[in-house]
């Protein structure tokens, strides 16, 4: 057994600190980037933030609303694979289940997601397709890992994009249930590091409340931002609307297991919870807000664009938790 003993920061550990800003109005900020990948060596230029593939979030209609942005949406990858095929903002998602021969659909991207990225199998999977016919010329996402040894050896098996997050969700369990995890903000800074050493990139999925939490991982060297929580909710997560609310469920919650499996397996916990959270309406709205409070933070931040954010970013370590700051 051993101890870690230097300090790993979440989210609200930080504030990022305001510097001088040469910006004449927020609205200036810019907050596209463009991408050219490891591997496959595509382009992508767009808002790097993504509705992540979770039964509530990744859905059709969310993908039709954020394109417009334009950001990108991780189908579930419950979706019919026939619902295929109509632009290069489509993230397609499969496990580790997936018979690669069986992907004769279009997309651009493909994210190879399961909950624990440090097997030998996951790794020897990301080699695979990145020598298989069907996706060796696609952008290809996988994960999750939270540490930056795991993020360089995916990177070097194949993957152009590592997912980052063990833990962090806001319907996850993981950490309770098991005791394993990572704190979000140094897992992206650490990982991030590791991928850009290797000209990858890094996506930080789980643990953004609030638009804050996503300009600190920008800052922080996140690549790409991934949202379930703070995009359910709304009109287009496709579920009842029951007394103003809607149910969120962790896509290993008793609850996904039920739908998606016919039940929960002997051998598993259930590492996902569910929750009943505040019906809001059109995405659109508060994707507005979320840009809006993302142009703010680079003007406070000094930063033209969230391309500079992290080398504008400097952060200042709070001695309590900003929950008890806003409370
Ligand atoms: P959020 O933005 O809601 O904080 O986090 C979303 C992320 O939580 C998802 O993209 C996924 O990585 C993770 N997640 C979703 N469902 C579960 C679950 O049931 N268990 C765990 N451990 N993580 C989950």
């Amino acid at each position: 057994m051993r101890i870690q003993d230097d300090i790993k920061l979440d989210f609200d550990d930080v504030l990022i600190k305001p510097k001088r800003s040469t910006l004449v109005s927020r609205k200036k900020a810019n907050l596209e980037r463009t991408f050219k990948f490891k591997h496959s060596h595509h382009r992508w230029t767009g808002i790097p933030i993504i509705a992540s593939n979770m039964d509530h979030t990744g859905t059709i209609a969310m993908a039709h609303v954020l394109m417009e942005f334009p950001m990108l949406t991780a189908l579930c990858k419950f979706v019919e694979s026939t619902e295929w095929g109509w632009n290069n903002n489509i993230i397609r998602t499969i496990g580790l289940d997936q018979n690669l021969d069986e992907l004769t659909d279009d997309s651009m991207w493909i994210c190879l997601d399961v909950a624990n990225g440090y097997t030998e199998r996951f790794n020897d999977y990301v080699a695979l397709m990145r020598r298989h016919a069907a996706t060796k010329d696609r952008i290809i996402i996988a994960g999750n890992v939270c540490t930056p040894e795991a993020t360089e050896q995916i990177l070097l098996a194949g993957a152009d994009i590592v997912k980052i997050g063990i833990g962090p969700g806001s319907v996850c369990t993981t950490r309770k249930m098991t005791g394993v995890g990572y704190p979000q903000l140094s897992a992206t800074m650490e990982c991030g590091d590791a991928a850009h050493g290797l000209g990858g990139h890094i996506i930080t999925d789980g643990g953004c409340t609030v638009v804050g939490d996503i300009a600190k991982s920008f800052g922080g060297g996140a690549d790409f931002v991934m949202l379930g929580g703070m995009l359910a909710g709304h009109k287009e997560c496709e579920g009842e609307i029951e007394d103003d609310k809607m149910i969120f469920y962790g896509m290993s919650s008793t609850e996904a297991q039920i739908k998606h499996h016919g039940g929960k397996k002997s051998h598993r916990a259930s590492e996902g919870k569910a929750v009943m959270i505040d019906y809001r309406g059109n995405v659109a709205d508060t994707v507005q807000e979320i840009l809006g409070g993302l142009r703010s933070s680079c003007t406070y931040a000094g930063a033209k664009s969230i391309k500079d954010l992290p080398k504008c970013t400097t952060f200042v370590k709070v001695n309590r938790q900003l929950n008890t700051v806003f409370n």
